[in-house]
């Protein structure tokens, strides 16, 4: 029996470790998920400033239209001067043809005004992206080696699952039930290693007797104050 409770003890370390693997796996993704984001935060930058390209575009087109209003209106005039009778007429029109023609440039100047602008905007955008590509790639390299770490600890789940189906066959029939079903009652913590004269799990002192007994006989004995099975190494039957 105490071979048994040997096997029982290895278990609980078994379902312990997997627990902690499984925690691992769980946090991984979550890690990941955060380095993404910080990392895609990092590229604001980028986007602002193309924001503002965007804007500059716009309004270029804006006054290209403007300017093929005014051209529209001149083309009027002209074909309204046409039919003029008298010179003050005619003054009149040309006069108003030499206002929008002045109209045009001033507008023009204007749309060179934002190439210059455009050119500068592209140069920030260049330089956004550069900066945020030498910083991407250190993120980049993290998230690698997360995802290596998360397929390191499935395959390291998947081995010690079987290690773990291994030792169950070698666990006492009615042992094992017994650990399964205080298993989900004790929150997966069932074997109290005891090292001195305390419970592992709950700390309290075990009695001298219950102590002795559990030296001398080959009885599970549970923890009078928190219910899980005690273990207790016996000195020269195994390692340490
Ligand atoms: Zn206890």
């Amino acid at each position: 029996m105490k071979e048994g409770l040997d096997i029982l003890y290895a278990l609980q370390q078994k379902d312990d470790q997997l627990k902690e693997i499984e925690n691992i796996i769980k946090e991984i993704p979550l890690k990941i998920k955060e380095l993404e984001d910080e990392r895609d935060s990092r590229s604001d930058m980028i986007e602002k400033t193309k924001k503002k390209l965007h804007h500059n575009s716009e309004a270029r087109k804006k006054l290209e239209r403007d300017i093929a209003a005014i051209k529209d209106k001149i083309a009027k005039y002209k074909e309204q001067m046409k039919k003029v009778t008298t010179n003050k007429e005619y003054q009149g029109f040309s006069n108003e043809i030499k206002f929008e023609e002045n109209t045009i440039t001033t507008v023009e100047e204007k749309i060179i005004e934002k190439m210059v602008e455009s050119d500068e905007i592209m140069g920030m955008i260049r330089e956004a992206e550069s900066e945020f590509n030498k910083i991407a790639e250190t993120y980049n390299q993290q998230i690698k080696d997360m995802h290596s770490n998360l397929e390191y600890h499935k395959n390291k789940l998947a081995e010690e699952t079987k290690n773990k189906m291994e030792l169950r066959t070698r666990v006492d029939a009615k042992l094992l039930k017994a650990y399964d079903n205080l298993y989900v009652k004790k929150a997966g913590k069932v074997v109290s290693y005891v090292q001195t004269d305390f419970c592992g799990v709950c700390n309290i002192k075990i009695r001298p007797q219950v102590l002795s007994e559990m030296i001398i006989s080959n009885d599970v004995l549970i923890c009078e104050s928190c219910g899980r099975i005690l273990f207790k190494k016996i000195v020269g039957a195994g390692e340490e």
